[in-house]
C-alpha cells in the first residue's frame, strides 16, 4: 500500500531524512534518549527531536565505555554515536529514566563532541502531587536553555501550537490503533510498529499529513491473510521489526497470528495520552508526561501499568501475549512476573522472551511456533 511505504522509508532512511530536513528548514536536530523528553518545547523552538535508536547489528565499540551487563539496547544506541551515524546531530538530551540509558547518554557526551547537551531531571515519583510543580520548574529551566542554545525566544503561542500538533498526532495514532480492534484488523503489527517508530524520527506535521492520508484508505483495506491468533507484545523498548515480521509470517497457513496491540515506550506508551490544551502550556506539558502510561521505573507506589495492560488486552481482544525484555533491563525485569501473572489470571497465555537487539530474531522461531501451536489447540476445545 503506497500510503504505508512513506512510513517505512522514513524508518529505513532516518538519517537521510534528518539531514534533508536540516537542509530544507535550516533548523537544528536534537537526538534524544527516552520518551519522557518533552518534545513540544523543542518543536516550539524550531528544533527537530529525533529518537536515538540502535541498528540491531553486532558491534564491538562500546565495551570501553559501558558495562557489558547493561541492556543491549542502550549499548546499541551508544554504538551508533561512536560509529558516527548521528554525526548530523546539533544536540543530545535525556530525561531521567533508567541508569542504563543514562550511561549511554553520559558516554556519548563525554566522547563525541556535540554543541548542546541536556539532562532533564524527570522525577521518578510521578505519583507524588509535588511532581507537577517540580516538573513545571524543570521544564522552564529547560526552555531557557533551549532559547540560549538556539538564540530564539520560545513564545507562549509557539508552545501552544506545538502542543496542538503533538496532540493531533496522538489522536490520529489512537484512531489508527482503534482499527486494530476489528475482527480483521486492516494493518499488521509490523506495519503499526513502523508507523510508531516513524513518528519518533520525523517532523510531526509531516507525520500527521501522512497519517491522515493513510486513515482515508485504511478502513477499506482487506488483508489477503487471516488474522489468526490475536497477539499483544509488552515490555522494554522494542523496535524489532524483524521479530514482528517473523512471528506474523512464521506459519501463516497453520498458525496465523497478528499483533493487535503493544505496550512499549516505542509504541503506545509514546503517544497514548494528550496534553490539556486549556491551561498554562508548561504545566500542560508537565501533566502530560506525568500522567502518561508509565515506564516501570516510574510506576510506584501504586502499580498503574498492570491495569493499563489488562485494559488494552480486553479492548483489543488479545488471545496471547509475548512479554519481552531487553537482556539485563532491570526496570522491566521487576514487572515481568507480575504482568505475566495478571495476564494469565485473565485467561491470556504468555510467552516470555529475553531480547538482545543485536541477535537475529530467528533464535526465537521454535519457541514462538510452540506458543502459537498451544494457543491454536486451546481454540479447538
Ligand atoms: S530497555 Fe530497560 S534497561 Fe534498556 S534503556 Fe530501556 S528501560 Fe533501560
Amino acid at each position: 500500500m503506497r500510503e504505508l511505504e512513506t512510513f517505512s522509508s522514513w524508518v529505513k532512511d532516518r538519517h537521510e531524512y534528518a539531514k534533508d530536513w536540516k537542509k530544507r528548514t535550516g533548523g537544528r536536530v536534537l537526538g534524544y534518549f527516552c520518551t519522557y523528553v518533552p518534545e513540544e518545547i523543542l518543536y516550539a523552538a524550531g528544533v527537530l527531536p529525533v529518537r536515538v535508536l540502535g541498528s540491531h547489528e553486532p558491534q564491538n565499540v562500546t565495551e570501553p565505555h559501558i558495562f557489558g551487563m547493561f541492556c543491549p539496547f542502550c549499548r546499541d544506541c551508544l554504538a551508533q554515536g561512536l560509529k558516527g551515524r548521528y554525526s548530523y546531530l546539533d544536540g543530545l538530551m535525556i530525561a531521567q529514566s533508567c541508569l542504563h540509558i543514562r550511561q549511554a547518554y553520559t558516554s556519548w557526551v563525554l566522547h563525541i563532541p556535540i554543541g548542546f547537551s541536556y539532562y532533564l531531571c524527570m522525577p521518578h515519583k510521578v505519583q507524588s502531587k509535588r511532581s507537577y510543580k517540580f516538573l513545571r520548574g524543570e521544564l522552564e529551566t529547560f526552555k531557557n536553555a533551549v532559547e540560549k542554545w538556539t538564540g530564539r525566544k520560545i513564545e507562549e503561542a509557539a508552545l501552544r501550537e506545538a502542543i496542538q500538533v503533538y496532540n493531533e498526532n496522538r489522536r490520529l495514532m489512537r484512531q489508527l490503533f482503534d482499527l486494530r480492534k476489528r475482527e480483521e484488523p486492516p494493518i499488521s503489527g509490523e506495519e503499526a510498529m513502523t508507523i510508531s517508530l516513524a513518528e519518533q524520527m520525523v517532523d510531526k506535521k509531516e507525520h500527521n499529513a501522512a497519517l491522515k492520508e493513510l486513515l482515508g484508505k485504511l478502513p477499506q483495506r482487506k488483508r489477503e491473510r487471516p488474522t489468526g491468533t490475536r497477539l499483544m507484545i509488552v515490555g522494554s523498548e522494542d523496535d524489532d521489526l524483524a521479530f514482528l515480521h517473523m512471528v506474523e509470517n512464521l506459519n501463516k497457513d497453520q498458525y496465523p497470528a497478528t499483533f493487535v496491540i503493544d505496550e512499549h515506550c516505542t509504541g503506545t506508551r509514546y503517544f497514548w495520552n494528550e496534553a490539556p490544551e486549556d491551561s498554562d502550556p508548561l504545566m500542560a506539558i508537565a501533566r502530560r508526561y506525568i500522567e502518561r502510561p508509565p515506564c516501570p521505573s516510574k510506576d510506584w507506589e501504586e502499580r498503574k501499568r498492570i491495569p493499563h495492560i489488562l485494559q488494552l488486552a480486553r479492548d483489543f481482544k488479545v488471545q496471547g501475549a509475548i512479554v519481552m525484555q531487553q537482556k539485563f533491563c532491570d526496570p522491566h525485569e521487576l514487572d515481568t512476573v507480575a504482568i505475566r501473572k495478571a495476564l494469565e489470571k485473565e485467561g491470556i497465555k504468555t510467552l516470555f522472551l529475553e531480547f538482545d537487539v543485536t541477535v537475529p530474531a530467528g533464535q526465537f522461531r521454535i519457541r514462538v511456533e510452540a506458543f502459537l501451536e498451544t494457543l491454536k489447540q486451546e481454540d479447538l476445545f
